[in-house]
């Protein structure tokens, strides 16, 4: 487990609107919630309590975005995964699912909002096809969006239009998504933490909470400091080591960027002239979108390479050439990784150790949208309303055995395997 490292040298920790620098934890604390982990779900949550008036804590083991939520695609896309095995087990929560799947969005939307967070918001989304069974996928998904009054413009685009939009010929076809959309998501994270302390939370970088201790009250261990609280949320995702138990419920799959130097403005009318987000439907999926600096940001779920930029790089331009074969003269000026948290089932892990000790993480890919509903739904929780943290913690989580021991070689198999899966 990383402790007090700084940001992975990404394009968004170098163009971050403020460099965080809360203290060090080294005193004992005694609040109403603890939060374990300063990613989008610990800070959603914070958000969501210290705006009910809760008294909070985080403590972050890095900085503040430290983790996937300050390096991720950036993409905001609704939908809650692994959704189809809740509604398998009870179809009756098909309009609480459809709910929830869009939370996340709006809550994005009011915090950027009210609180005036500079996070290059931007709409406009597509699903690419890369074969028939993609553009059934996306008629089924489109039919259900039109089904639903889903009140953001949306429909199929045949693969002209594809083409004409993105300026490529590899998909057969798209799903376009006007509610969806894509964001800087360090400077989403940072805002909403400062929007937290505004309203009276206390945050803790590079205090890695070590132990809890449990009981009516838990007490959090830091290496210099401690917090005593009526509740803990642990939310360090795939990074958590705190309470190991739960590491052993997905796979820690590494996802990797690179970004280009600023584009022209002619290959930008070429390459993504309406300013999408885009991504396919594969495992090992490729995603990619225009940073606000018009930087072609393109993503890769891979087998794990280490944290080498140049290694990254190196690997992924040719990934990008096959899209974009017009970038070859183009420089890559970042390139970084981060972990994401990937259960078999797929659904959300939330749930508790104890009574008063509830966690929350592994999103697989759709972690911007369902962190925040995530947040809210924990905050709900904790104030005693406990409809959508129920249905969502009612899933048995899978365990996948010898994980933490061989974490790199058993994702390093499922990659393969994926890959293959991705090829049929
Ligand atoms: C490269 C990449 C691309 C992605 N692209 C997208 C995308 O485009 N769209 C999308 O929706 N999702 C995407 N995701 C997934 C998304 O980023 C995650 O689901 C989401 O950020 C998870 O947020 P989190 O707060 O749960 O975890 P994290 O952001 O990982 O935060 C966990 C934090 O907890 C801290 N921590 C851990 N243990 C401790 C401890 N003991 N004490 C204190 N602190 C601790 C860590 O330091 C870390 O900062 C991507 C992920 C990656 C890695």
């Amino acid at each position: 487990m990383p402790f007090a490292q700084e940001h992975t040298s990404s394009y968004y920790a170098a163009t971050v609107n403020e460099v965080t620098d809360y203290p060090r934890l080294k005193e004992d604390l005694r609040v109403d919630v603890c939060i374990i982990g300063g990613g989008f779900t610990g800070v959603s949550a914070a958000l969501a309590l210290a705006e009910r008036s809760y008294n909070v804590c985080v403590l972050e083991a890095n900085r503040i975005g430290w983790g996937a939520s300050g390096r991720n695609g950036g993409q905001m896309i609704g939908g809650v995964s692994g959704e189809s095995q809740l509604l398998k087990k009870d179809p009756g929560l098909a309009d609480l699912m459809w709910d929830m799947g869009w939370r996340g969005h709006d809550i994005i939307r009011e915090r950027v909002e009210h609180y005036d967070i500079d996070c290059d918001l931007k709409h406009g989304y597509v699903d690419v096809a890369i074969k028939p069974r993609h553009l059934r996928e996306f008629e089924a998904a489109e039919a259900k969006l039109t089904r639903r009054n889903y009140p953001y413009e949306h429909g199929m685009m045949s693969r002209q239009e594809t083409s004409d939009a993105l300026g490529t010929d590899v998909y057969i076809g798209a799903l376009k998504n006007m509610g969806n959309g894509h964001l800087h998501p360090l400077n989403l994270v940072i805002g909403e933490a400062q929007a937290a302390v505004s309203l009276g939370a206390v945050i803790y970088e590079q205090s890695a909470a070590l132990k809890i201790d449990h009981g009516d009250a838990a007490r959090v261990s830091t290496a210099e400091g401690s917090v005593t609280a009526d509740f803990v949320l642990i939310a360090g995702n795939a990074y958590q080591m705190v309470e190991k138990s739960l590491r052993s419920r997905f796979l820690p799959v590494r996802s990797f960027i690179i970004a280009t130097e600023p584009l022209s403005d002619e290959l930008l009318d070429v390459i993504n002239p309406h300013d999408l987000a885009v991504c396919d439907p594969n495992f090992l999926l490729e995603y990619f979108r225009l940073s606000a600096d018009k930087r072609l940001l393109f993503g890769n779920r891979f087998r794990y390479l280490g944290e080498d930029a140049a290694v990254i790089a190196a690997n992924h331009r040719p990934r990008m050439l096959r899209t974009y074969p017009q970038l070859k003269d183009v420089g890559i000026d970042y390139a970084w990784g981060g972990t994401i948290a990937i259960p078999i089932n797929r659904v959300p892990q939330l749930g508790r150790i104890a009574p008063n000790v509830l966690y929350s993480n592994a999103y697989s890919g759709h972690g911007v949208n369902v962190t925040h509903l995530a947040g809210e739904v924990i905050a709900d929780a904790i104030s005693g309303t406990m409809e959508r943290f129920d249905v969502l913690s009612s899933m048995p989580s899978v365990r996948i055995p010898g994980v933490s021991m061989f974490g790199d070689t058993i994702v390093n198999l499922g990659v393969l395997w994926y890959g293959l899966k991705d090829k049929l």
